[in-house]
Parts: C-alpha cells; structure tokens; sequence
C-alpha cells in the first residue's frame, strides 16, 4: 500500500514543495530515498517517539520512504510532519487519501509539540506555487506566515502539536485559519520627489522632449556621447520618472525575485538593474538550471522597472544579439537541452554609450586618438538590427547647447508624464498632415529605413504631437514639425550620423 502527501523539502539555496510517498510491505526493514539515510533514520526516531507520547498507534512493516524531488535535498525536519501522517494513513489513525491533498511542514518534538525546523528562514521558497491544489496546509507557528501564501486564502491552519492534525484530520477538531499578512499596506514607500538624479540635469528641449517620449511610450533608449558627458546621469534620472509599483507589479516583481533567490523589500520602488558590461548572456537574460528551473537574469529582474545597461557597446556580441528579442517584442526565449521556455519582461531598456573606443569622437575641442577604422569597428556593434530596435536616440556632448537649460521640476515632468499617457490610453483618434507624411516617406527614401524603423519613426511623432498639443483636444494631429522631430530622433538610420544629414 502507499500513501502520499505533500511537505516542505528544503534545498540550498531554494526550497520547494516536497512529495513524500510512504509505501509499506511484509517484513521489518526501513528504506530510505531521495534524502540522506541518517536523516530519514532521525526522523524516524522522532517522530516514534512521538507517537508514543500521544498514545497513537505504530503499524510494523517494512517501509520505504521516497522524497521528490530528490536534487540536493538535504536534511529536513520540516518533513517530519508529513513524514509521521504518512505513517498514521497506514495505521487507518487518519484518511490516508485525504493525505494526498494535505501539505504539512513542521518539526516534531518527542512530546508531539510542532516547532519550525532551525534555518528555515534561509531558504526562499523558490518554486513556491502561486496556489498549491490542497485541501489545508497544517503549519505550526513559526511557519504559518511563510506559507500560508501557498494555498487559497483560508487553508493554511494552526497546527502546534501533532494531535491537533490528526484530530483535524479525523474531522473531530477545527484549527484557526491563519491569515495572510497584507505586506503591501505596510510596504515602503518610494520617495523619489527629492529628485536627485532628475533635478541635476542640463538638456536641451530637443533632449528633454526625447526622453519624454521614451519615458511615455516606455520605448527602448539609446544615449550616445563622449565619455563625462552625463549618460549615465540621464539614465539613472529616467529611474525617477518611472511611477511607483502597484501591488500587481510588486506581486510579479517578488516573485522573479525569489526565483532568484534574492530577498526583496517590500516597497513601491520601480527595480532598478545596472548589470557590469561584463555579465554573461546568461546573466543578462536568464538561464533554465539543470534540473529545469528558471534562474532569472538582469533583464527579469528588471520587470516593471528600468534596465540600464551602460557601456552597451562594451557588452559582448552575445548579450547584445540576445536583446534582438526583448528590444522588439519584451519578449524572449530560453532554452537549455531539451527544455526551453517564453519569457516576457516589461522592464524598460535604456543603454548608453560611448562613440568610439577612446570616447571622445565627435566632440568638438577633445580630440579623438582612434583611428577611422576603431570608430566603425566600435559603432559597428550597434549598427543594423540592434540600433533600429532602440526606437528612440538621444545624443549627448560636452559642449552643451545654447539652448540647454535646467530641468522642469521632478513632479512637474511626472505629472505631465501621466496627463499625457491617460490621454493616450483613452485612444484619442490620429490625424496625420500631408507635409508629415511626406516627411516619413522621405526619410523612408532617404536612408533606406526598415518597417520597424518607420514604425518607430511614427510612434515618436505621434508622441511627440501628444506632447506639444498638451494633452489637450479630440485628436492626435500629427504635423510637420513632429515628423522632423521623429526623423532627427533617428540617428543611426544615417549611415553618417554625426554629419547630421537633414532630409532635403
Ligand atoms: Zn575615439
């Protein structure tokens, strides 16, 4: 005969929910699978023992005791409990296929008290479902909070002593529900009004107004300038406009960070992931482990929030093929031996970089030590397919423009932010003028733009009408001027961007 249930199986550095399968034949001997065999042997004693004092009954016969997964599970009394149902279902002391649906974590004194198991508090529960298919989780204090979240709201149960779960599951006792902390009321709030990064800035209009619609349409970012010329700064400053998580968001964002192992404070702040240039592809986009698990990367870890990769071209060829997917779609895929899987993101991407390798092309008085052929080697890493699916270019210099001018007021921008995304969300209708049309279309001509470059070329100008008109009428009226601007937006449909070649 065998009995199953469900327990907690902790595994450095993740835990997860563990299968414990009891089967039971003629004979005396106690076999032991998928942990070591002192532990299931302590176990054992245990939890005898703990019988004993409760006066509940001991069936003889030779068992074997299976635990799955069996991948790097280690010694745990958190199975104790299970471990000690599934003895008691042999011995009819309760339904043992009620056991089936029944998760059960906790460690067993000798007198039957249920303690949380020492070190618990280490292990992220990783693969922890969004809601585990049972009936009740039976948990002692200590654990309740931790995984009460595991099931529906309502299941998760009191349980201090192990009388108390056979009575429950004998239907002769209720057990006080526990209920699930609400974090999110007391999460930390996200204060970025200070605006520090923000309201340190100089730009242009031509440059606020880029990072505008990129920060609006959550369009992938592309600063490109000598070295010391404040990308980094704007990136980070980007980081501030973003609004605060919802608790969806948050819900979403912990739960790629316990994949990952990583503890999250509970607070509204959008992520913010800044990966050295010399993270692997793996690092940047995720990998699935060897057992089939997903590891988030750089780019997941970054969902709801910003991912700034800077020094882009200094990534190497793999990560910065890796981005084709998420920069077009935010969506990607990971596969490894035989298993692969379809990652999304909704972080946003903003990477900067320098113009050659010594930094300082193009930039008036600094003279530049590359030679020709270093320079287009250095760009040639962000041409093509790469540069097109960055839908919006900003370019930076040490000289900074006459018109260059402190930033409007860090609340300000937000609020301007989100005036003109409502307005955009109520899907106003789109009128295109003719000049404007003909603007693209030239452009198109001119320097020979994909389909998706003119998608972009398009989006921008529609943002940046929607922008200019203030959020203010029936339609989007999308004019000459728009189209300029999107067109100049563009820098890397030119094959010789820094000549700044005007459509005629
Ligand atoms: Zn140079």
């Amino acid at each position: 005969m065998l009995v199953t249930t469900l327990g907690y199986g902790s595994a450095v550095p993740h835990g997860r929910v563990a299968h414990v399968q009891l089967h039971r034949t003629r004979g005396a001997r106690f076999h032991v699978s998928g942990i070591p065999w002192t532990a299931g042997r302590s176990a054992l004693s245990r939890i005898y023992a703990a019988f004993e004092c409760c006066d509940l009954p001991r069936i003889a016969g030779a068992f074997t005791l299976h635990i799955r997964p069996t991948d790097h599970l280690k010694d745990n009394t958190a199975l104790d409990l299970p471990i000690a149902l599934a003895l008691l279902g042999h011995a009819n002391a309760v339904p043992a296929k009620a056991l089936r649906r029944i998760f059960s974590a906790g460690e067993l004194e000798l007198d039957g008290q249920l303690q949380p198991p020492s070190g618990i508090e280490q292990h992220m529960e990783t693969h922890a479902p969004s809601e585990l298919p049972v009936e009740a989780l039976l948990l002692p204090d200590g654990l309740g909070q931790k995984f009460a979240s595991w099931g529906a709201p309502g299941k998760a149960l009191r349980t201090n002593h192990l009388t108390q779960a056979v009575n429950y599951l004998q239907g002769r006792q209720t057990l006080p529900i526990i209920a699930k902390k609400n974090v999110w009321n007391q999460r930390k709030r996200w204060k970025p009004a200070d605006g520090m990064n923000w309201n340190g800035l100089r730009l242009s209009p031509m440059q606020l107004n880029a990072l505008l619609i990129a920060t609006i349409g959550q369009l992938p970012l592309l600063i490109i300038g000598s070295a010391g010329t404040g990308k980094s700064h704007i990136a980070l400053a980007l980081h501030e406009l973003l609004p605060p998580l919802t608790a969806n968001q948050f819900t979403e964002v912990e739960h790629t960070y316990r994949a990952k192992g990583m503890p999250l404070p509970v607070t509204d702040r959008p992520p913010l992931r800044t990966p050295h240039h010399q993270c692997t592809a793996a690092g940047l986009m995720g990998t699935i482990s060897q057992i089939g698990s997903w590891i988030p990367g750089e780019l997941s870890l970054a969902n709801c929030g910003l991912l700034c990769l800077d020094e882009f071209c200094e990534f190497s060829r793999d990560c910065i093929e890796a981005l084709r997917g998420p920069l077009e779609s935010k969506r990607f895929l990971l596969s490894r031996a035989q298993q692969s899987r379809i990652e999304s993101t909704k972080g946003w991407i903003v990477a900067t970089s320098n113009p050659c390798p010594c930094g300082r092309f193009n930039d008036g008085p600094r003279h530049c030590t590359c030679t020709a052929g270093q320079v287009q080697r250095y760009l040639k890493r962000l041409s093509g397919p790469v540069a097109e699916r960055f839908a919006v270019h900003v370019e930076t210099t040490t000289a900074i423009s006459h018109d260059a001018a402190p930033v409007p007021n860090l609340n300000a921008i937000r609020d301007q932010i989100a005036t003109t995304r409502n307005w955009l969300n109520s899907s106003p209708t789109v009128h295109t003028a003719p000049e404007a049309t003909a603007i693209i279309q030239q452009h198109a001509l001119t320097f020979r733009a994909s389909a998706r470059g003119l998608g972009h070329l398009t989006t921008v100008a529609r943002l940046h009408a929607a922008i200019r008109q203030n959020a203010q009428g029936e339609a989007i009226e999308i004019e000459a001027e728009d189209a300029t601007f999107a067109s100049q937006l563009r820098i890397f449909d030119r094959p010789r961007w820094w000549e700044k070649t005007e459509i005629p």
